[in-house]
């Protein structure tokens, strides 16, 4: 059985309950919820019975308590989380706007998970292991990124695969060596997870299918496009499918694209089809839309199986 790792940053979220702009007046909050884009990944993960793994640090304060409970009780391997009694366990807090879009106020680069490193015990971990999956979000420090590369090393000798979400809007390029780490994880990549733009983030292609023919022709096995409330596609050098999105009432989007990841990168693992692979992992994003706060989405296979189901019915 596969197991996959991932690496990065592992925060609570705390989410203005109110819409407006930014917090610079006392506004009420609800939270904290776990979070983190590789945290929600890998809870996802750990939901469906995949084996797997996060390599982060936590603060030895009650936001580290929550997500390691959380990530703990749906099946994740704790082991590499390192928790720091003297450090603070990452935060967001998110304020939607009426127009939808987000206010952040962020602490990661300064918080526990600011630090990451593989000593003996960690690559011991990452040497369990024949999957990562990187998010382009965790490439926030460069112990980080070192930690990464190490891992994609180690997975890659072993004969193991990695999947890249870019997770990024093209303004978090600026930040000094954010574009070359993501080069060198591309270079890296089996299974490359873009939404929206993000397809043309390394390419000088103007349409989509030249962008995917370009990222196959460079060695990527397979490019699926996440296209939100309007579903998802699927491409490698034989194959090209789209499935529409699941008609959803949204409540909260953070996570969907997470949850939609892991449901993919699991089913891809073990050998679903692409068509199986990509309705789950549609299901699996649909599901966490419907649900307030980012990780309280993720689903069982029991419940993807049902809401597909329910959905053809
Ligand atoms: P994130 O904002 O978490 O980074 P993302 O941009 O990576 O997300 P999305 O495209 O928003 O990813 O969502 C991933 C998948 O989840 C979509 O391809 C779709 O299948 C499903 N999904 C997302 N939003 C909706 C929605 N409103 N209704 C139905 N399905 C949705
Ligand atoms: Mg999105």
């Amino acid at each position: 059985m596969h197991k996959i790792l991932t690496i990065g940053e592992i925060l609570v979220e705390i989410i203005a309950t109110e819409k407006g702009d930014g917090f610079r007046k006392a506004t009420p909050l609800i939270g904290p919820f776990p979070s983190g884009a590789p945290a929600i990944f890998i809870d996802q993960a750990g939901k469906l019975g995949q084996p797997c793994a996060i390599i982060s640090r936590v603060g030895g304060d009650d936001f580290g308590t929550v997500n390691l409970e959380r990530l703990k009780g749906d099946g994740v391997d704790i082991s590499g989380i390192e928790v720091d009694p003297l450090a603070t366990t990452g935060s967001a807090f998110v304020r939607y706007r009426p127009d939808g879009s987000r206010a952040f106020v962020f602490n990661i680069r300064d918080s526990a998970c600011g630090k990451i490193t593989l000593d003996e015990r960690m690559t011991r971990l990452v040497g369990e292991c024949s999957h990562v999956h990187v998010m382009g979000s965790s490439l926030y420090a460069p112990s980080v990124v070192e930690s990464i590369l190490a891992a994609i090393g180690i997975v890659k000798a072993g004969g193991g695969t990695v999947s890249f979400d870019p997770n990024l809007r093209p303004e978090i390029l600026k930040s000094p060596g954010m574009r070359e780490a993501l080069l060198t994880v591309l270079a890296e990549t089996d299974l490359f997870l873009p939404s929206g733009d993000e397809l043309f983030l390394f390419t000088e292609a103007k349409t989509e299918s030249q962008a995917v023919a370009e990222l196959l022709a460079s060695g990527i096995k397979a490019v699926v496009v996440k296209r939100g409330a309007a579903g998802a596609s699927y491409f490698d050098a034989g194959a090209a499918l789209s499935l529409p999105g699941f008609p959803v009432e949204e409540i909260d989007p953070t996570g969907a694209g997470d949850c939609f990841g892991a449901t993919f990168v699991s089913f891809w693992l073990n050998g679903a089809s692409p068509r199986e692979a990509l309705e789950f992992a549609a299901a699996s994003g649909a599901r966490a839309v419907m649900h307030f706060g980012p990780m309280e989405g993720a689903s069982t296979r029991a419940e993807l199986e049902r809401f597909i189901s329910e959905q053809q019915a």
